[in-house]
């Protein structure tokens, strides 16, 4: 049933390494060949075999209204028949920074770019210029793009500061790069007292990267705490939280309030977009109004804005849509507890708005560590048989599952039903 994609795969192998643009679509944690997809529609995505999947992965979190929405469509083909680029303004980025500006307090500007890793690449480099500070804090499990300072792994011993975790990442360039446990306040107090020259915390404040894992409202609150105390500044990345955990993100759910956010997949509604965002303040540190440089080639491309402002606009103007993708995600989440009860299999389920979670594991992890402790193998033969029954849940207990506008009761139930005749086989 997979005999084309494993054909396609084979050959993606000979041109390109490992056949895939991003690791973890090769499927390396579950095994297995990866569906080649040859199109979506609404919930669904469709492999090139001819088999249908309910979609809970959507670009890795984009897409919020499922594929092929028509309204973003529509703007989009309308945008692109009046060109690509322009390498100069248009009226979208505006529109796109108002629609975000307009519903955050702690925001006045926003800089677009084209990815995640760029987001917060650039937010950090702001945050570094403007403390004139140069070590940066994150924690282990967050995933913040693939940029060189912020690939980096616990160190030997007690060190605070990280070590590469990719070849290709010179120690000199993660050095300034501390890390922490996530939820641990002791520990981040502890690195306070270790360097005097934090220039930022960066978090995920629901981290979606080790699958999902919120941070307490304790240990946010200390961020800022500790950030103000010793006048660093909290960046809040809301890559994938942004406009899915909540219409404000983790802003809207915490009391919090992060000084720089970054934003990226929602925003973009599926087309290459990131951005970040602070206070006029803090953002009129960038060139050309200040000395901190940045810039991007494609950087608030009108295709890509178009079809973020429909998707933001839709949002803003139906904010209880919200409330509709929680109560599936809880739907969802509660639904599979409940078969892997009957079958005394342990599982841990969280949502926030349409991001859910589980793990095969007894108690509800805190960090990077505790997730370790769940059951793999068990999720690998989970994901694999669902995928079977048309289910595509992400390819790794590392990631966190997205309901979209789309879903409707009968998917969940369905999905839940072939849950049940997995656990029994697990
Ligand atoms: C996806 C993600 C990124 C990286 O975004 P890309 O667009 O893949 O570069 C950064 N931070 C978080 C929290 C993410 O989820």
């Amino acid at each position: 049933m997979f005999e084309k994609s494993q054909k396609a795969y084979s050959e993606a192998k000979d041109v390109i390494p490992g056949g895939v643009d991003s690791p973890v679509r090769a499927f390396t944690s579950v095994g297995g060949t990866p569906p080649f997809i040859q199109k979506g529609q609404g919930a669904y995505i469709y492999d090139i075999d001819g088999n249908k999947y309910l979609d809970f992965v959507q670009s890795w979190g984009p897409l919020i209204f499922g594929h092929c929405n028509k309204e973003i469509e529509d703007a989009v083909i309308e945008t692109v028949k009046k060109g690509l680029s322009f390498g100069a303004p248009t009226e979208l980025e505006t529109q796109l920074a108002h629609e975000i500006v307009d519903m955050h307090d702690n925001i006045d500007k926003v800089r677009f770019v084209s990815s995640g890793t760029e987001a917060v690449m650039s937010a950090i480099r702001l945050a570094r210029g403007v403390t004139k500070r140069d070590d940066i804090l994150k924690f282990e499990g967050c995933y913040h793009g693939h940029s060189d300072s912020l690939l980096v792994q616990a160190g030997s011993g007690l060190a605070t500061f990280g070590t590469p975790s990719s070849p290709g990442v010179p120690a000199d360039l993660t050095k300034h790069t501390l890390l922490c446990e996530y939820n641990n306040v002791e520990n981040l107090k502890q690195c306070f007292k270790d360097s005097k020259d934090i220039a930022c915390i960066i978090i995920e404040p629901i981290a979606g990267n080790m699958g999902l894992v919120p941070a307490s409202a304790e240990f946010l609150k200390a961020c800022r705490d500790l950030c103000d105390e010793h006048g660093a500044l909290l960046i809040f990345d809301e890559v994938m939280s942004g406009f899915r955990a909540s219409l404000t993100g983790a802003h809207g759910i915490v009391e919090t309030s992060a000084d720089i956010v970054t934003f990226g997949k929602v925003i973009g509604a599926g087309m290459p977009v990131g951005a970040f965002a602070s206070s006029s303040k803090i953002m009129d540190h960038l060139s050309p109004d200040g000395a901190v440089y940045q810039a991007g080639t494609l950087s608030g491309n009108p295709v890509a804005m178009a079809a973020g402002l429909v998707s933001l606009k839709k949002l803003k103007a139906n904010p209880e849509i919200y409330d509709d993708l929680s109560a599936k995600a809880i739907k969802l989440t509660q639904g599979l507890k409940k078969v892997a009860q009957d079958n005394n299999i342990p599982m841990v389920v969280d949502t926030r708005g349409s991001m859910f979670g589980f793990f095969f594991n007894e108690n509800q992890p805190m960090n990077i560590k505790e997730v370790a402790t769940s059951d793999f193998e068990r999720f690998s033969t989970f994901h694999s048989e669902m995928l079977k029954r048309g289910f595509y849940f992400a390819c790794s207990q590392y990631e966190t599952g997205f309901i979209s506008t789309v879903m409707t009761d009968d998917d969940i139930d369905n999905c839940i039903k072939a849950a049940h005749e997995v656990m029994e086989i697990l």
